[in-house]
């Protein structure tokens, strides 16, 4: 326990996507993390329904991670990425590229998956100049996606309060296709909705307008996470890939919440058996341990863009830390305990139980909607009419007083625990859910 005298100042730090002002009058902080459990600075024991930021797969505090990460700081704390490597930049490509696709095992590393998003579209723009396609500029990104936060990611996301501040800065020429949610029939869906395979056909509304030949790539999240659990209609995605496949448009499967077992495989892709040309990953890649990225590419996108380069950098792109050594002992430890623990296949056999419990909560007060996929759920309550999103955050500081931590945005609320949850604390999750919203407004 921290005593009052040994608290941080709490002014010089700006927090990101923080609500500063409220957040510094009663601050949340935590100082401890093993297995499904955070431990507050008061010393309480918080169950981590969200894997902190869907990103802890694996659980906290893995020892196979730490050590590895302990290790490669004695050995090779940094060496520079540009023009020169080390041996296990090398193994954990070969890694990652083991849990993609087939073909789709060209990895470029980044730190985040903003950094991923903004070069995946790079290597898209890139990909097409090289083939003397060099007139597909446009990018196609989908209403209420969320791509991170470079100017790219903002600029082929689809989240309004994310772009207004910054609209007259966004990339030129990004048109968006509209998303997947309809509540009139879909609600209370368990898993892919049978309804609303024809979304994909917005992609010919755009495509009619602005010619094929003006578009490269179209980006989406297969599931799309924080905008608030829409789980892809069936049909949904295979229909996209046909129509981009059709134009000679590439397909980006922005995968940085949904691959490494979040829906219980490898990734989307993989679970759904749509083949993009591209996928952007972070967060469960490393289990968080050490801020990693990267986008895997299809051969034949890599090869073309080298190909095209008459001698010397091929593709002028990278990061100071792309496959930092900590980086890449965090990323190999955590892919081997993922394989060794089979934790996707884990994740797909609690799934039904998961599913169950997160129903439970239908007709619960304030619910109008439960959606879910893999251990993915979203809970949709009614805003209240003069104050939209307050309802769900006094659900999420409810529920952390009562050592549960939940995510929401907006009114939804998200819940994504590691993939090592056991049944019962999946039973506490969404029974301390219901126990919250049974005693607000
Ligand atoms: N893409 C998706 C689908 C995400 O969910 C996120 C973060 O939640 C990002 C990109 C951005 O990742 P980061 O916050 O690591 O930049």
């Amino acid at each position: 326990m921290n005593s009052q005298a040994n608290r941080p100042d709490l002014s010089n730090l700006w927090m990101p996507f923080t609500a500063n002002r409220q957040f510094k009058s009663s601050p949340r902080l935590l100082s401890k993390a093993k297995g499904m459990y955070y431990t507050s600075t008061e010393g309480k024991q918080i169950l981590d329904g969200t894997a902190g930021l869907w990103c802890v797969n694996a659980g906290h505090g893995r020892q196979e991670i730490i050590d590895a990460i302990s290790r490669q700081t004695t050995d090779l704390d940094y060496a520079p990425s540009f023009q020169i490597g080390h041996e296990d930049s090398f193994r954990a490509a070969t890694a990652v590229a083991r849990c993609m696709p087939e073909g789709m095992d060209r990895i470029f590393f980044t730190n985040s998956g903003s950094e991923s998003v903004d070069t995946a579209l790079k290597i898209a723009l890139a990909y097409h100049r090289a083939r003397g396609e060099g007139h597909r500029t446009r990018l196609i990104g989908r209403e209420r996606g969320y791509h991170g936060v470079g100017f790219g990611g903002i600029s082929v996301g689809g989240i309004s309060p994310n772009r207004r501040t910054f609209s007259n800065s966004l990339l030129p020429g990004v048109d968006h296709i509209c998303h997947t949610h309809d509540p009139e029939k879909n609600s209370y869906v368990r898993g892919q909705p049978e309804w609303g395979a024809h979304f994909a056909d917005d992609l010919e509304r755009i495509v009619a307008l602005h010619d094929p030949s003006t578009i490269a790539a179209v980006i989406v999240e297969p599931l799309a996470g924080s905008t608030g659990v829409l789980v892809p209609p069936k049909g949904y995605l295979e229909r996209l890939r046909a129509i981009t496949e059709k134009y000679g448009i590439l397909l980006i499967f922005d995968e940085v919440i949904t691959a490494f077992g979040r829906l219980g495989a490898s990734s989307a892709s993989d679970l759904f058996g749509v083949k993009p040309d591209l996928i952007t990953l972070a967060k469960g890649i490393s289990n968080a341990a050490v801020p990693a990225g990267a986008v895997a590419v299809r051969r034949e996108i890599h090869d073309a863009i080298l190909a095209a380069a008459q001698s010397g950098i091929e593709f002028f792109h990278g990061y100071t830390y792309s496959a930092h050594p900590l980086a890449t002992a965090a990323i190999m430890a955590t892919l081997d305990i993922y394989e060794r623990e089979q934790l996707f296949q884990r994740a797909a056999s609690l799934s039904g139980m998961f599913e169950d419990a997160a129903h439970g909560l239908r007709g619960t007060r304030h619910v109008i909607d439960v959606r879910n996929l893999g251990l993915v759920a979203g809970i949709e309550l009614e805003p209240r009419p003069d104050a939209p999103g307050a309802r769900a955050a006094e659900v999420f500081h409810k529920c952390f007083d009562k050592g549960l931590l939940v995510r929401y945005t907006g009114d939804i609320l998200a819940i994504s625990p590691p993939l090592i949850i056991q049944e019962d604390q999946i039973d506490q999750i969404f029974s301390t859910i219901g126990e919250v919203l049974a005693t607000i407004d």
